[in-house]
């Protein structure tokens, strides 16, 4: 009886393939970094590294040239990923628009897009927020309107990662208004999904000169009459909102092992400096508690938040519930996302005025480490969610 926390060998297989492909690039680390944190770029060969090792497979059925393993092994290599200075918001949002295809698209798109992704020759991206449409989803303004075998899509996304280095969109769109949907009794009806591409005539990307998610690019897209075929609707017409909220929990669980594995990053970077640096004397700064107590604290946070975010893979991988898994995985990003930025506050702090030093990299970290307060979900949103759901307070909007 009771709990078991080690890793299983198969776990720990999938953190050596990570270590050991990191390692026989070690050489391009720095300039990977560069073209990651400077460049908003992810870099090709790292990429096809990373797809090389099976993990974009790990997590889809063998029918679909995966694995089969869960949730958890990616987890692991992207925390594994991350605490080597290399977060790829391409693996996350890639995985939770296939998983939502797995669970919710027709055999016809999962035979089409789901093996590409298994090898990692195809990146998907995901397009919900709007000018007016980020924490409340329901205000989604983007329109498609059926016309025989396809949709015409009309109006506009804003803050979408990628759309120049994917090649597909999950797209949340209304197919009925909200005053009908609020008419018919039911707010939350009207929303649909479906898979663009992200060169499809009638789509417009604009540049957005984003800071935050690194070694990806943000854009405003427009839709001006762009035509998505019937059978890449995923789900059903009008039912989205279930499966929107449903597909969020792996990228908030996937985001929250990013975060963790950053702290490792950080806490390397700032205990090395802190043993080595001497200001006073003969003593390395570390030997100051002004200076070590708070790497100590963080160390602690991080191995609260790394269970929670476990947990909350495990709750997935279960198959719970999705408010369950939901529970968890808010939990856990939440968490992380507090100890990312302790963890870049406090390294930036040990090095001094080294810490605004390219040479020294961490500064890098410190816009990511913010911006998992904000996104995919706020912590605002996060405490409503865990107010109104978990412990059943009354909603105040
Ligand atoms: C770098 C970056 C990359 C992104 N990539 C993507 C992407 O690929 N795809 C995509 O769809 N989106 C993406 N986003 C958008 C991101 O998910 C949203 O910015 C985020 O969900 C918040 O939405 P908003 O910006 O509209 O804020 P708003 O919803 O306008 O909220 C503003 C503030 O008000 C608070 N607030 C709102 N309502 C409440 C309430 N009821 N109670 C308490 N506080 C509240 C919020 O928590 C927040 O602090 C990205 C954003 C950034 C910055």
């Amino acid at each position: 009886m009771g709990f078991d926390f080690a890793y299983t060998d198969e776990q720990k297989m999938v953190q050596e393939s990570i270590t050991r492909m990191l390692k026989r690039h070690e050489d391009k680390h720095v300039s990977w970094r560069q073209d990651i944190y400077k460049h908003h770029n992810f870099p090709d060969a790292l990429w096809q590294a990373f797809a090389e090792t099976g993990i974009m497979g790990s997590f889809l059925p063998e029918a679909y040239g995966g694995s089969d393993m869960g949730l958890m092994p990616l987890l692991l290599a992207l925390e594994t990923l991350s605490a080597h200075g290399f977060a790829s918001v391409h693996a996350v949002v890639t995985a939770m628009d296939a998983l939502c295809l797995l669970k919710h698209g027709s055999e016809e798109l999962k035979q089409r897009i789901l093996p590409k992704v298994a090898t990692g020759e195809m990146r998907l991206g995901y397009a919900h927020t709007e000018p007016d449409a980020g924490s409340n989803v329901f205000n989604t303004a983007t329109f498609a309107k059926r016309e025989g075998d396809h949709y015409v899509v009309n109006g506009q996304k804003v803050f979408i990662s990628g759309v120049d280095s994917t090649q597909k969109l999950l797209l949340v769109t209304r197919t009925t208004s909200l005053e009908d949907a609020i008419a018919q009794g039911n707010r939350t009806y009207g929303l649909t999904l479906m898979l663009v591409d992200c060169d499809s005539p009638g789509l417009e990307k604009q540049f957005l000169p984003l800071q935050g998610l690194e070694g990806i690019k943000q854009w405003a897209i427009f839709f001006e009459n762009m035509k998505v075929p019937v059978e890449n609707v995923v789900g059903t017409e009008n039912g989205g909102a279930q499966i929107i909220f449903d597909s969020l929990n792996s990228e908030r669980i996937l985001a929250a092992g990013i975060a963790t594995g950053m702290v490792d990053f950080l806490l390397d970077r700032s205990t090395r400096y802190a043993r080595e640096r001497k200001v006073f004397g003969n003593r390395a700064i570390g030997s100051y508690q002004a200076i070590a107590h708070p790497l100590a604290e963080t160390k602690i946070e991080q191995e609260a938040a790394r269970l929670l975010t476990y947990r909350a893979a495990w709750a997935f991988d279960k198959g719970l519930p999705p408010a369950e898994v939901g529970h968890f995985a808010n939990l856990a990003k939440f968490k992380a996302a507090d100890v990312a930025i302790k963890a870049a506050d406090h390294a930036i702090e040990t090095h001094g005025g080294y810490g605004f030093s390219e040479e020294y990299e961490v500064i890098y970290y410190w816009n990511t480490a913010r911006l998992f307060k904000t996104a995919p979900i706020t912590r605002e949103m996060i405490l409503n969610f865990i107010s109104e759901h978990s412990l059943k307070l009354p909603r105040s909007y």
